[in-house]
């Protein structure tokens, strides 16, 4: 379970440290050979996956990296960077930055492995794009995956679909989408008030997903196949779409990017993401989907939450502590 690639990072670390001279302050590089030489920090085990079994459901959680932005005041709205790195430390992480890191859900329902969310692509390694190394590494190789869904458009979510250029990287299996997320997206009239920095990535799902003959849309919380139904949860994007495995009584929510870096938005489900499109209705839906995680004694993985990145949630007063699967 553990990364056989940890050890070329401990190369990395000599190597950059050693050119670039800057000894204990390495991980502050922004380089991504420095990052991978100091571990990621929401994955203190170095996890290449985890796995375990929900009922007749196998679930294995892949690492697929993490990326590191030193605390701004843009990055959450209405929290200071001093509120920010008092939460870091708070959860005993270094506060120089915030850990956003990936992790991709695979499902094996009756025999077929079926997958939420894409990853980034490989081309983004060696701090993201780990996804399909760490799959080998769990014994799922690219041709078992029988289906991708995905919760919402963000590319952390969605450039795990392309290949060359913009070209599919999954061009024989089904793909499965949200219809409130699809038809947002690749609406130019929808997109055209978005933010610069949401255009090309509106463009580039304009120029592509409607060409694509292997989408499946679904609206609302259908069932999308058997043992998982969808679970509108609005706000981070348009048509964002949390996913619930059953099997027998247990439950497990795919949830995305309900709650991102739980260290931080678990903690503080008020705090208001800056990539979240809707703030207020961003968090009345974390607050909804935790609640329901509680009260309906749930498992829940976030795609943000590192590894295992999955486990349980309790409320302490108006915040909510996440306590990983051990
Ligand atoms: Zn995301």
């Amino acid at each position: 379970m553990y990364d056989i690639s940890r050890r070329r990072f401990v190369v990395g670390a000599t190597t950059a440290t050693s050119v670039f001279g800057l000894g204990k302050s390495i991980e502050f590089m922004p380089s991504a050979w420095a990052q991978a030489a100091a571990g990621d920090r929401q994955n203190p085990r170095g996890l290449t996956h985890y796995r375990f079994n929900l009922g007749d459901v196998e679930i294995t959680q892949i690492f697929d990296g993490e990326v590191l932005t030193p605390p701004n005041p843009n990055f959450i709205h209405n929290a200071t960077v001093d509120d920010t790195k008092a939460a870091l430390r708070a959860a005993n992480l270094p506060d120089d930055a915030i850990p956003s890191s990936y992790t991709v859900t695979i499902a094996k329902i009756g025999g077929k492995y079926v997958m939420f969310d894409s990853g980034n692509p490989p081309s983004s390694q060696p701090r993201t794009g780990r996804l399909l190394a760490n799959m080998k590494a769990a014994g799922i190789d690219k041709t078992d995956i029988s289906t991708i869904v995905i919760t919402h458009f963000h590319g952390d979510h969605i450039f795990g679909l392309y290949g060359e250029g913009n070209n599919q990287a999954w061009p024989n299996i089904e793909i499965v989408m949200p219809a409130a997320e699809y038809d947002f997206w690749t609406d130019p009239s929808k997109t055209a008030p978005l933010p610069e920095g949401r255009q090309g990535l509106a463009k580039r799902i304009q120029a592509t997903f409607p060409t694509w003959k292997n989408i499946r849309r679904f609206s609302g919380e259908a069932e999308v196949m058997p043992n998982v139904k969808a679970v509108s949860t609005p706000g981070h994007s348009f048509g964002h779409t949390s996913y619930l495995i059953a099997s027998g009584a247990q439950q497990y929510l795919v949830v995305g990017d309900v709650a991102h870096v739980t260290q931080l938005f678990v903690r503080n489900p008020g705090w208001h993401l800056s990539f979240d499109q809707d703030p207020k209705e961003a968090e009345a839906t974390r607050r909804k989907v935790l609640d329901r995680i509680i009260a309906d004694k749930m498992m829940a993985g976030g795609y943000h939450w590192g590894m295992p990145g999955c486990g349980t949630l309790a409320k302490d007063g108006n915040s909510y502590v996440f306590s990983p699967r051990a």
